[in-house]
């Protein structure tokens, strides 16, 4: 219960759809949605296979609350072998698709092989068919594909997954998107979807979850929600979304500005979140003129954006029809991204690059972080105007940045060696300590000088850089000290692999402990899930995750940060005059995980997470 108990197993070389059980035995270990499909993930293919061949496989997985009225109970997982950093990848998505996929009757879509031309799956309840996406979504934008799915099916409820012309022409960062403007955004799962030829998957649920305990069920629940509602971050979070954090990270100087070299940023007042919200003197409207929320969310994070009708990028009547109106808007990370990590503070600019990133399916983190890399490149005169097809690419040109977002989301031009993502880019000009990056994963908005925890929480990730596999904030904000860090970060990484399993956001943990996710997963699936039991869960999935990666060819010499953090000491803020201590932290680490000094986990350890 809480689990449908279904899988369909698509093989597209054959063009065949399946169902089968889900495997309980599996389910009791690893949950669902990222441990699960990560169980499976491990289990069915070879580790070293080339993430976009048609050896790799991908997963769709919901968790036990994904579909159930749990506040947050929205979120799913695209699992597979990254293309952007050959590790494996757990994309963590929410908006509509996920419930309605579980409203359907099924927990995990398994994808195998690549499909002999273009198609889209359209799943009604427990009906699954794959059709031809030629001559109709193949080639279009996210947003389009969207559009025509529905219409054709006469459906405007139909919910859909899809990847744009960045997933089509395999650029290494794009995304699986859903909703318009929600994504599995990191680690290019899209570039494995376009790998596979396969364009959407509509769906259309009506079939309900059943829970284990239905009244002990809604009685968990609304306490549940009763306690988020009360909570500060809630508020927060509604009112301004993430894009707060950026006042913070500037002041404490560990805000990523022109790729690192910097780590606070003059233009910030320009590009906060009191800017979003201040109405602008062309049309007395501010950048952010509502919010929304995913499926069953209290907390409502999302922004609608519009774009200053007076901006350059609203100049041609096309774009002026396309993007003049209200648009999915920015967050902390995608606002980092697109304004101090390439030095340009015009809002507007980051908020058409942004529409851009959802338009044609990218990840706006590693789309910022690859430009900024370039213009690196460019000021340093490794490449020049003659490389990029004259654009002047400096930090601070927000006109570049638009242009370039306009040339990889199609894949032309110089569009097509950003779309490498930076680690390919500044290895094939000579410079790899451009790249800001960790496992070949752009960092995202937290500079770990002064967050060493976060140097450590990047270091270890078994996607690459992230800021969602660990959560040393409190401490990190705290001081700069690098004692106590590795036990923090062992035991968020664990907390945030089971939370990602469950089917629930992980912003509700601002309120929520994990006794709170667990008395919700225990009411819906039964069988005495504990704090305890949670916790070892999510041990049991970061362990296989680590052994998936050694297994694909990673070594401990993957654990580390980019040159700069280790090297180049931060010029201001609360960490001026320091580097990222990883050296202090990665032993301890390792020991606390029971590996062995070259980070593998040893018998004993292997027997006490049970995998
Ligand atoms: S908190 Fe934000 S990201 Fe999480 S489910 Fe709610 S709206 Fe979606």
């Amino acid at each position: 219960m809480g689990w449908q108990g279904r899988v369909l197993r698509i093989e597209l070389g054959a063009m065949t759809a399946k169902e089968e059980p889900l495997n309980m035995e599996w389910a009791e270990r690893y949950l669902g949605q990222r441990g699960l499909a990560s169980k499976y993930l491990f289990e069915e293919m070879d580790p070293k296979a080339d993430p976009l061949s048609p050896e790799n496989k991908m997963i769709f997985a919901t968790g036990p609350l994904t579909g159930t009225f749990a506040s947050t109970g929205g979120r799913w997982s695209v699992v597979t072998k990254g293309a952007l950093t050959n590790a494996i990848a757990a994309s963590n998505s929410g908006g509509y698709f996920g419930g309605e996929l579980k409203l359907a009757g099924w927990d995990f879509i398994i994808f195998e092989g690549k499909a002999p031309h273009p198609v889209y799956l359209i799943i009604r309840d427990r009906d699954a068919q794959i059709l031809d996406a030629r001559n109709f979504i193949w080639g279009e934008t996210v947003w389009e594909t969207e559009e025509r799915i529905k219409k054709r099916h006469q459906d405007p409820m139909i919910r859909i997954a899809s990847i744009g012309s960045a997933g089509e022409s395999l650029v290494r960062f794009a995304c699986v998107m859903n909703d318009t403007d929600r994504a599995a955004g990191r680690s290019g799962v899209g570039a494995v979807m376009g790998s596979k030829n396969l364009k959407a998957v509509a769906v259309r649920g009506t079939l309900g979850v059943k829970v284990h305990d239905p009244e002990r069920f809604k009685t968990v629940v609304r306490e549940k929600r009763a306690k988020l509602d009360v909570h500060a971050a809630r508020e927060r979070l509604g009112r301004v979304g993430t894009h707060a954090m950026i006042d913070n990270t500037h002041a404490y100087g560990s805000l990523p500005t022109r790729n690192s070299r910097d780590v606070q940023f003059e233009g910030n007042p320009k590009v906060n979140a009191k800017a979003a919200h201040t109405p602008r003197r062309s049309d007395n409207k501010p950048n952010v003129i509502a919010t929304k929320a995913c499926f069953s969310c209290s907390i409502g994070c999302g922004r609608i954006a519009t774009i200053d009708p007076e901006h350059f990028t609203l100049k041609s009547e096309e774009n002026k029809k396309r993007y003049g109106k209200a648009m999915g808007g920015l967050e902390y990370e995608s606002i980092f991204a697109l304004a101090p990590m390439v030095g340009s503070d015009d809002l507007d600019a980051a908020t058409y690059a942004n529409a851009l990133c959802n338009e044609h399916g990218m990840d706006p983190i590693s789309f910022g972080g690859s430009v900024s890399a370039a213009m690196e490149l460019f000021e340093e005169g490794v490449i020049t105007a003659e490389d990029t097809g004259g654009i002047e690419l400096n930090f601070g040109n927000a006109e570049a940045l638009c242009k370039l977002a306009e040339m990889t989301g199609i894949g032309e031009g110089f569009g097509k060696e950003i779309g490498l993502g930076s680690k390919r880019l500044c290895d094939k000009h000579g410079r790899p300590e451009f790249s800001i990056s960790v496992k070949g994963q752009e960092i995202p908005g937290y500079d770990t000088r002064a967050m060493q925890g976060m140097g450590l929480a990047y270091a270890t990730s078994n996607r690459g850089a992230c800021h969602m596999r660990a959560s040393p904030f409190v401490a990190d904000f705290s001081n700069l000290e690098t004692e106590g860090r590795a036990e923090i970060v062992k035991n968020t990484q664990d907390m945030a692999s089971v939370k990602d399993s469950t089917g629930l956001c992980a912003f509700a943990g601002n309120a929520w402990d994990i006794a709170d996710y667990a008395d919700q997963v225990d009411a819906a699936c039964g069988g005495s899930w504990t704090e305890q039991r949670m916790m070892e869960t999510g041990e049991r999935i970061w362990t296989l995750e680590r052994q998936f990666n050694l297994r694909a060819g990673m070594t401990k010499a993957d654990d580390t940060l980019p040159e700069r953090f280790l090297k180049e000491a931060a010029k201001t803020g609360v960490a001026k005059g320091r580097v990222t201590e990883l050296d202090k932290m990665l032993p301890e680490y390792y020991h606390l995980r029971g590996w062995t000094e070259d980070g593998v986990p040893t018998n004993e350890t292997m027997d006490r997470v049970d995998i």
